[in-house]
């Protein structure tokens, strides 16, 4: 037996480290069970942005609210520096179309209490002042929207969590779980078993591969994502800059198993941009960056900002994203499986995962959360026969 804990956590991404870190602040026994290394899949390959922007409307706005206010006090709590900057995220609009869920998205988002606003292609220059404004109609501006030091903030969460007694379990895959009459009494592993009262995943793109270990088909999906470092350069950008046409095409649902290439790009304190992000709908967990999606990123990027043409490429990377086909995040427990928790496929990841944690904690030692998680119940989309 590899050992017995109040609770297991399962996936040492964003998520499960943040689980992890509630749970052992509150006094649990905790082991944390990865895989790989922590950071192994999606949260070792992103740009660390806290995004208002890309927030499912219809039922998580509640949700973002709660966690993005979490940021004010976070490096306080954790008692380190995550690299927290505030630098605003523009979205530059090119169609009347886009103009037009743009303006819809800052209407809501602005009644969430959030600064959004649209900007008029003529004092674009001044929100970011590379910017090629040609063919551009304008832009929506996030005031509020900023970046974590994606590292900074994981090792922050578990140095803190191992401070409070947190074990930590790496190149540890779950293979199965332990039940005990319908109840979850543990998971099976390549390196033993661990028994624990409660078992949270926070499995990302593999969680649908756990469910077939209990018999059931969970409908969490994911895409590989693409990106890019250039070398450093001096300070070329101030906000984190994606292009609209990103919320259209998911939107539509167009292009669906093709490789989008949109743009995304942001520069870090160390001068490097990092620039994506190519996506496709995926089978595989293969994760060599496809042909063409980096060439297809660079032409998105040079539209927008033709003075990066000439920068020298580091690398370019790929990583499995999980998300759900309502774009809301699976997280609660599970139905019909007492003790079992998931706490998976955000939307906005980065900006939910201080929420996330604390609530998961909740959960488990309280048996209920202080808000309205019900909408994000994990199987809600699956209908079983009697
Ligand atoms: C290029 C790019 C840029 C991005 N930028 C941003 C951004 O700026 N802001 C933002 O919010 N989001 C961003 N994202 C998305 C973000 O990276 C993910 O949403 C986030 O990392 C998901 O975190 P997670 O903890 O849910 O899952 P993951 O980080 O995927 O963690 C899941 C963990 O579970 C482990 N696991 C799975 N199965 C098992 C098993 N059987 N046994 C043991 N362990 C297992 C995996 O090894 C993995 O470590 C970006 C994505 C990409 C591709």
């Amino acid at each position: 037996m590899a050992g017995s804990f109040d609770a297991v956590v399962v996936g040492a991404g964003y998520i499960g480290v943040s689980v992890a870190y509630h749970l052992s602040k509150v006094g649990l026994s905790v082991a944390l069970i990865d895989r790989g290394k922590f950071a192994a899949a999606a949260s070792r390959g992103n740009y660390g942005n806290i995004q208002i922007q890309d927030m499912e409307l219809e039922h998580s706005v509640d949700m973002i609210q709660r966690s993005a206010a979490k940021f004010e006090t976070l490096e306080q709590q954790l008692d380190w520096k995550v690299g927290l900057r505030r630098m605003g995220g523009l979205l530059p609009v090119e169609t009347e179309s886009q103009w037009r869920l743009m303006e819809e998205r800052s209407r809501i988002v602005r009644a969430a209490g959030f600064d959004s606003h649209m900007v008029p292609v003529e004092r674009l220059p001044d929100v970011e002042p590379l910017l090629e404004t040609k063919g551009l109609l304008g832009g929506l501006y996030h005031d509020n929207e900023g970046q974590v030091d994606p590292f900074q903030f994981l090792l922050g969460h578990l140095v803190r969590a191992r401070q409070k007694g947190l074990r930590e379990f790496y190149d540890t895959e779950v293979t199965g779980f332990l039940t005990n009459g319908g109840r979850m009494a543990g998971v099976q592993t390549i390196a033993g078993d661990f028994y624990a009262g409660a078992v949270v995943l926070c499995t990302g793109a593999r969680t649908r591969q756990l469910g077939k270990m209990l018999g059931r088909e969970w409908d969490v999906r994911y895409v590989l994502g693409q990106a890019m470092v250039s070398e450093p350069v001096e300070k070329s950008l101030r906000c984190g800059v994606a292009s609209a046409s990103f919320f259209e095409r998911t939107e539509e649902g167009a292009d669906k198993g093709a490789i989008i290439a949109n743009m995304a790009i942001s520069q870090s304190p160390h001068g490097h941009l990092l620039m994506g992000e190519a996506m496709y709908e995926a089978d595989h967990y293969r994760l060599g960056v496809p042909y063409p999606s980096l060439p297809g990123v660079s032409r998105a990027a040079v539209r927008y900002f033709p003075s990066f043409g000439k920068l020298r490429v580091l690398r370019g990377w790929c990583s499995p994203v999980a998300h759900t086909e309502d774009g809301c995040p699976w997280l609660g427990w599970v139905p019909g499986i007492e003790g079992l928790i998931i706490a998976t496929a955000f939307r906005s990841t980065v900006i939910s995962t201080p929420l996330a944690g604390e609530t998961v904690a909740q959960l488990v030692t309280q048996g209920k959360c202080d808000w309205n998680i019900s909408r994000f119940s994990p199987e809600r989309n699956i209908e079983y026969a009697n």
